[in-house]
């Protein structure tokens, strides 16, 4: 019996790799007594990956024991990405679930789709309801794109139980390699699914009124995170990314107003990021309400800048003071004449209006190279950190400081 998958893909293969013999045994067993045909098992991660090298990966599920004795799960997940891995992932773990939190970020943020967790040893039973809902799963195919397909209210509710979190993107100053600030990328820790990327709830959020819910709650975990890290000495900003419907109210300026009161954060050591498309959208409301923020003193910043074709008068009477170069234009403008003239004309752009660089994006050495020989301030990208939790940050700092000083040896 072969697993149909919405009637246009099936599961193809099951690859199981996990430490324990038994374990393994024990699940291929189970799995093929349900009609899964191809169920391959590994207790050593290197001689899977190789089994997958080179192979049609599109259709498989991988279940991943994330305590193997001889292989670094996370190192796993990064060397599974090179195989061009494109299926569904479940994540296995044991006690303790620090490790499943690093793997759920690195494989969120590399787009892997991280169907489910189990806990060990795995039941079958558990596995068998995943797989299931995966062939039933109306729509889907194995391929992970962003599926919107949770209900309002159920996301109402994971505002309400406090299932959002917030991860922390590092920026670094291209002058001094050193972590001048944050961006809080807002995640849902689903029970079921795992770590839900933004994609797949904002627009939801904004047609059902709930975009406040998610601006509020990530607003107040990055004042409480940003005064935690002042107090551990590391004086940085954080940033937030504002949706335009956040500012239709008045309620968010003043939700603002009292949380940076009651924070005592500076407010120069938050910046709000508004995307350039949206700005433009009703030009006059926003100049107005960025005016009012600004007046609070907190800092504005253009985002996706370049795929919104804002003209120069917009942009010198728009109060704000960073531009974030949109990662279309950064990744690969080293070797990209077209696209290097419009990185080039933004920096250009944004140093007549006086204004920061942030460049997004810098996903590896090359283009953080092409950076450093631009007159961009400030860069952010997989390359020199991946979102990551907050706990995760000083440990983050410390491995880029040894990295920075080998880029500059
Ligand atoms: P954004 O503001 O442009 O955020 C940057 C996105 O690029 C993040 O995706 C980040 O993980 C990803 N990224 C970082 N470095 C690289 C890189 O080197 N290469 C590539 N290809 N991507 C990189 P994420 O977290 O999935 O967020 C997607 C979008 O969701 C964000 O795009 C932002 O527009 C929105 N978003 C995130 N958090 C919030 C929030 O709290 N409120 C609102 N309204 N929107 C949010
Ligand atoms: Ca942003
Ligand atoms: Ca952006």
């Amino acid at each position: 019996m072969e697993h149909e998958v919405a009637g246009s893909q099936s599961i193809t293969q099951i690859t199981i790799i996990d430490g324990d013999q038994f374990q393994l045994k024990l699940l291929s067993h189970q799995l093929s007594m349900q009609g899964y045909k191809s169920v391959f098992t590994f207790d050593v991660g290197q001689t899977a990956l190789d089994h997958m090298q080179g192979q049609e990966l599109a259709s498989t599920v991988v279940i991943l024991d994330l305590n193997m004795p001889n292989m670094d799960g996370l190192e796993f997940l990064q060397q599974l990405l090179e195989t061009g891995f494109d299926g569904a992932l479940f994540l296995v773990s044991g006690e303790d679930k620090t490790i499943l939190h690093s793997a759920d970020a690195i494989a969120s943020s590399y787009d892997l789709w991280v169907l489910g967790h189990l806990n060990k040893p795995v039941q079958h039973a558990q596995l068998e309801k995943y797989l299931k809902l995966l062939v039933l799963q109306e729509g889907s195919s194995l391929k992970g794109e962003a599926k919107s397909t949770y209900e309002a209210a159920r996301f109402r509710s994971a505002i309400d139980s406090g299932e959002l979190i917030n991860f922390y993107q590092p920026k670094v100053s291209l002058i001094s390699g050193e972590l001048v600030g944050v961006e809080a990328l807002v995640r849902w820790e689903h029970p079921d699914d795992g770590l839900v990327l933004p994609d797949n709830f904002i627009d939801l959020a904004e047609e059902n009124e709930m975009i406040d819910g998610i601006a509020q709650q990530v607003l107040s975990r990055a004042l409480i995170d940003s005064k935690v890290w002042k107090e551990a000495g590391i004086d940085i900003t954080v940033a937030v990314n504002i949706s335009m419907y956040n500012l239709d109210t008045r309620e968010f300026i003043s939700f603002l107003e009292n949380e940076l009161q009651a924070s005592a954060v500076n407010p120069q050591d938050l910046i709000l990021e508004v995307t350039e498309s949206k700005l433009m959208k009703d030009y006059s409301l926003v100049l107005d309400l960025l005016t009012r923020l600004r007046q609070h003193r907190v800092n504005i910043s253009i985002d996706d800048f370049g795929t919104g074709h804002s003209s120069m008068a917009q942009l010198r009477d728009l109060p704000f003071n960073e531009l974030k170069i949109d990662r279309s234009f950064v990744h690969s403008a080293h070797d990209n004449p077209s696209l290097r003239d419009i990185f080039d004309g933004s920096i250009r752009l944004a140093k007549s209006l006086g204004i920061k660089t942030v460049a997004e994006g810098v996903e590896n050495e090359a283009d953080w190279r092409f950076l450093e020989g631009s007159d961009c301030n400030i860069a952010q990208g997989f390359f020199i950190g991946q979102p990551m939790q907050v706990a995760q940050l000083s440990e983050w700092k410390l491995q880029w400081a040894e990295r920075y000083a080998r880029l500059k040896a």
